[in-house]
């Protein structure tokens, strides 16, 4: 079918409202806009009704094709774009029906079974693209508390133009985990820190602050960068068309979230034309966004709880300067607002909740009594968070109404839990197979700056 493009490349501001205007690829390379906002593009395109329809016909990558199409205009060549997409998407995105009309969209079917992998492996793409135009060279610096390193790990392993290096806590991250950013190497350099993952993070922040570096093409591969946001938009899309059975039958999202990059994917399909009923805004008992929304008060939580569903354990989002700003306020990166968003359209289009661990252990043995369906804590987040919306809700009919709750990992990655709550194995998905062979490399270091800006100039 004939996609309608726009003609120029889509512009791109900064939330801050204090920097140049750029084009997506500036965004991309970039990652943090100079004031220290965070890039947004002016407009979103619309996908036309014929083309909604159209997508219950084609693939995942397909779809995927046309709305990033429409996001990054003529700045790629579609057939490079279209290659792009059937590498990065080689793997399922399964809709199991739990009962009626409520389903688990599995986003776990990536090469290190997490939902990252949907971002990570469209952006190092893109990224190695618009780098290898000029034979430009990049290096990705990023701190991780597990799952960002390893999905971030193996989205760039072994790309020609882009060297990565990542922190991570030593104490802090599974072996799994730990095991799927190590046993890369080539470009993939593993860093583990003396301390905690906010000692990671303020070291990588070091590091892009200081002078000395400043020569060095130095990128993050963190949720604040658009081109990890946007790739989350094409599984709602997705979801949608293989699920809704007309234009009017609009499903309700439910998004496990941390840094709110998951949801920022949904909103963003919102904006671009899908039907959504409504999304429901699971966190766990870090629950300063649900009391935004509650109160209208902004107050980050520091440090963070520690909860079982741990890539979730975030207390002063990332993304919700991004939020906000599609909602028509400005809030800078330290989280105060200089204005205020409108309330009432967030509230009508967002039902935020928080959950405690104990009823994400109850929401994982129910699930698992009742239909035999394996959920891990972050997945058991957004599908406790569904049902309280559902009992909650007295105009909504639970029978006819399309729900998709998100599972954002494998079970597999979370053997201990599940072995407490229900007593069972998850089976190891073949992505995670053989990694306890395979040999490890990594760096220990203090948690000491000096130490690191050493290892960086004398290995870049
Ligand atoms: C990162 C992550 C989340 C949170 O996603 P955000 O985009 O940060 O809201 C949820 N579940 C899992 C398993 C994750 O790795």
């Amino acid at each position: 079918m004939n996609i309608t493009l726009k003609n120029g490349p889509e512009k791109y501001y900064s939330t801050n409202g204090n920097s140049p205007e750029v084009s997506f690829k500036e965004a991309l390379l970039k990652g943090l806009a100079p004031d220290g906002g965070l890039y947004l593009p002016f407009s979103f395109p619309l996908i036309t009704p014929a083309e909604l329809e159209s997508f219950s016909g084609i693939s995942y990558n397909e779809i995927a094709f046309i709305v990033l199409s429409k996001l990054i205009g003529k700045e790629i060549n579609n057939d490079e774009l279209k290659s792009i997409c059937n590498d990065a998407y080689n793997f399922e995105v399964p809709l199991e029906k739990v009962t009626g009309r409520k389903y688990i969209m599995r986003l776990d079917q990536g090469p290190t079974a997490s939902f990252k992998d949907f971002a990570a492996r469209m952006m190092s793409r893109l990224m190695q693209y618009f780098l290898s135009i000029n034979n430009q060279r990049l290096t990705i610096l990023t701190a991780t508390s597990g799952d960002t390193g390893s999905a971030v790990a193996n989205a760039f392993y072994g790309l020609k133009n882009i060297n990565v290096i990542i922190l991570y806590p030593a104490g802090e991250v599974t072996e799994m985990q730990r095991k799927q950013m190590t046993t890369l190497k080539d470009n993939i350099r593993v860093i583990a820190i003396d301390g905690k993952f906010d000692d990671c993070q303020r070291l990588v922040k070091m590091a892009f602050l200081d002078r000395e570096l400043s020569h060095l093409p130095l990128s993050s591969a963190n949720s604040i960068n658009i081109g990890r946001l946007l790739p989350q938009s094409v599984y709602y899309f997705y979801a949608s068309s293989r699920l809704s059975e007309n234009s009017e039958d609009k499903p309700i999202f439910s998004v496990p979230s941390g840094n709110f990059g998951n949801l920022m994917g949904g909103i963003i399909a919102g904006k671009m034309g899908l039907a959504i009923e409504k999304f429901i805004v699971s966190t766990n008992e870090n629950d300063e966004v649900p009391l935004f929304l509650q109160t209208g008060n902004y107050k980050s939580i520091d440090p963070s709880i520690n909860c079982i569903s741990s890539a979730m354990n975030v207390g002063h989002p990332s993304n919700l300067a991004r939020i906000v700003a599609l909602y028509g306020g400005i809030m800078d990166e330290k989280g105060n607002i200089a204005k205020s968003p409108d309330f009432n359209k967030m509230r009508g289009d967002l039902y935020a909740v928080s959950v405690t661990d104990e009823e994400t252990k109850i929401s994982i043995a129910e699930v698992y009594k009742q239909f035999k369906i394996l959920l891990e804590p972050h997945g058991a987040i957004a599908w406790h968070g569904l049902n309280k919306y559902l009992r909650s809700e007295t105009g909504t009919d639970p029978e006819k109404q399309l729900c998709i709750s998100l599972e954002t990992a494998h079970p597999a990655k979370f053997p201990d839990e599940l072995r407490r709550i229900i007593n069972t194995d998850p089976p190891l998905p073949p992505a995670l197979f053989g990694l306890e062979e395979k040999s490890e490399n990594y760096f220990p270091m203090e948690n000491n700056y000096s130490e690191l800006k050493e290892f960086i100039q004398k290995n870049y």
